[in-house]
Order: structure tokens, then sequence, then C-alpha cells
């Protein structure tokens, strides 16, 4: 039973999921996506059984270390709904796992995440944890890899910017990970939680009016079950150095929705109080579950993607 205001460093995380997944073999698939620069494995949970699948990732970002055990349990959740036929406020998680599948990705950056919760001594290899202590950035506020490289920037998009000499796009074993993963499915939606003021972003500059209208109404569905507010569209390109985002990369290359939700108020302490943890499953818990219940079938990307790729 995953039981949240407690501390999970890296270990905690693998062993509860190993747990949860040896509980419900049935309708649940654990596997390792990929290997860190730290020689740490990205573990994935696949729960259901339809072919159109949501991804869903956190821990992107090390220092946020709010929603990779908030996913722990929004996992257990689902599986135990799913086991019991019983209704999470209203939703039929049976019907709805039969039909559609999520991957939960809850660690995607757990070298990042080691040295956020317990200082750069927590990097094995010698030569990558002199590289990030010459960074001079506090552990506690680390948001990379270990090879310093924000893998949020690192993602083979139109906004890609290089942030420095040793990173070129998809450069980083995390990256590439996900990139896996989003080839291996028939995906139908992504959704990358974060930890920067309690916003959802949808708007994707590179992709069409079209596109974002949809997005925004998808948005706008968790926003009224989160409490959160809908982030603006200039937001998204205040900065020439927010390009490259995961969401960039699956928006334009699936013309697919790709939400950011954006946890924990903006003010928030580092490290973040586990404290948080009750209040940010409230209001996440049920985001993948009415996010399946208002995406259209995958087949409808099909002519949106195609007028993608005459635009191309
Ligand atoms: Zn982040």
């Amino acid at each position: 039973m995953i039981n949240l205001n407690q501390h999970f460093s890296y270990h905690d995380i693998m062993t509860s999921l190993k747990m949860i997944a040896d509980e419900f073999p049935e309708f649940t698939i654990y596997r390792n996506i990929g290997r860190s620069h730290d020689g740490r494995d990205i573990p994935m949970m696949r729960v259901g059984f339809g072919m159109e699948t949501l991804i869903c990732t956190a821990g992107v970002h090390g220092k946020e270390s709010i929603n990779p055990p908030v996913f722990l349990k929004m996992i257990e959740d689902y599986c135990l709904a799913y086991h019991t036929r019983g209704l999470i406020e209203g939703v039929d998680v049976h019907s709805m796992l039969n039909k559609y599948s999520i991957c939960f990705i809850p660690l995607l950056n757990p070298d990042g995440y080691e040295i956020a919760m317990y200082g750069f001594d927590a990097i094995h290899n010698s030569l990558l944890r002199r590289l990030c202590r010459r960074r001079k950035i506090n552990s506690k506020d680390w948001k990379y890899n270990a090879r310093g490289v924000d893998i949020n920037r690192n993602y083979p998009s139109r906004s890609y910017i290089q942030q420095q000499l040793s990173e070129y796009p998809a450069s980083e074993l995390e990256t590439k990970a996900l990139l896996g993963v989003f080839g291996d499915y028939e995906t139908m939606a992504y959704l990358d939680f974060h930890s920067s003021g309690n916003i959802i972003y949808y708007y994707r500059q590179a992709m069409p009016y079209t596109y974002n209208i949809y997005s925004r109404h998808l948005a706008r569905k968790l926003t009224r079950a989160s409490g959160f507010i809908l982030g603006k569209k200039e937001e998204e390109f205040m900065s020439s150095l927010n390009g490259g985002n995961s969401v960039h990369f699956y928006s334009e290359s699936t013309g697919k929705p790709a939400l950011t939700i954006e946890t924990v108020k903006n003010d928030a302490p580092y490290p973040l109080p586990i404290t948080y943890q009750d209040d940010i499953y409230r209001q996440i818990h049920m985001m993948p579950l009415i996010l399946l219940q208002e995406l259209k079938p995958v087949s409808c990307y099909a002519v949106l993607q195609n007028n993608l790729q005459t635009l191309n």
C-alpha cells in the first residue's frame, strides 16, 4: 500500500512499482525503458489492455520530487479500481482500461532526482560527479541529468536550441528512453508533469490553429478538475531557451495532444516539502482518466498528420 507524505528514494520508487506489478500481473506490464547516464534503470508501468495508449511522465527535472511518489499512488489506485471493478470519482476504470492503456513513467531522470534528494555524492561515476559539482549549482536546485543536461530541452523538435557543447538533439539516454516509448505504442496523447506554478500549458507554436483549439479544450477540462490555471499561449515562446521539450517533439511528430501539467505553487521552497504530496495527489489523480474520457479516437488524427506532412 502506497502511503504518501513520506520520502521516496529512487530505490523506494523501484520497489513500490515492482510490488504493484507483482500484485496485479493480469493487467499491468512493468519494464525498464532505458538506463540513465549514471546507470539507473528508468521504469515504466503500463496499466490496461487497450492498444490506444496515453503516455504520462514525471520526474523529468530532478528537483521536482513531488510528482513521482504521487504517480505511484495513482498507479496503485487505478490498479485497485480495475481489479475490484470500482469507480474513481464516478469513472469506471475497468471499462476505461479495457479500452485504453496508460503508460506511467514516474521517474524519467533518476540521477537528477537522487542528486536533488541526497546531494552529488549520490552519483556513482566519479567523472560525472565532478562534472556536476563544477556547475556550481546547489544540489537541492538540480534539475538536470548526471551530465548536467536539461533533458526537457533535448528533444529533436523545431524549437530545439543547443544549450551546451556536449549536447545535441536526443544526445541523452533519458531522452532516448522516452523517444523509444513514443515509438513503441499506438499513442493517443501525452501528459508531462512538472512542478512550477499550478498551471497547464497547452499551446504549441509549431502546430496549426485547429490543433491548439482542441488542446485548449482538453486543458480546460483538466484545469476545472484540478483548480490549476490555463497557461497563456504567449508564455510558450517567452524565452528562446524554452524549446526542445518532449511535448514539442510529441505534438510535432504525431499531431496529437501534448499537455504540460505544472503542479506546486510558484514560490515553493526546494527541496519540496513532502507534505505537498497529498494536495498534489488530490489535484492531479483524475487527470489521465478525464483526458481519456475526452480524447478523440486515434483515427481522427490521421487527417491532421497528413496535413502536417504536406506542410513539411
Ligand atoms: Zn520541470
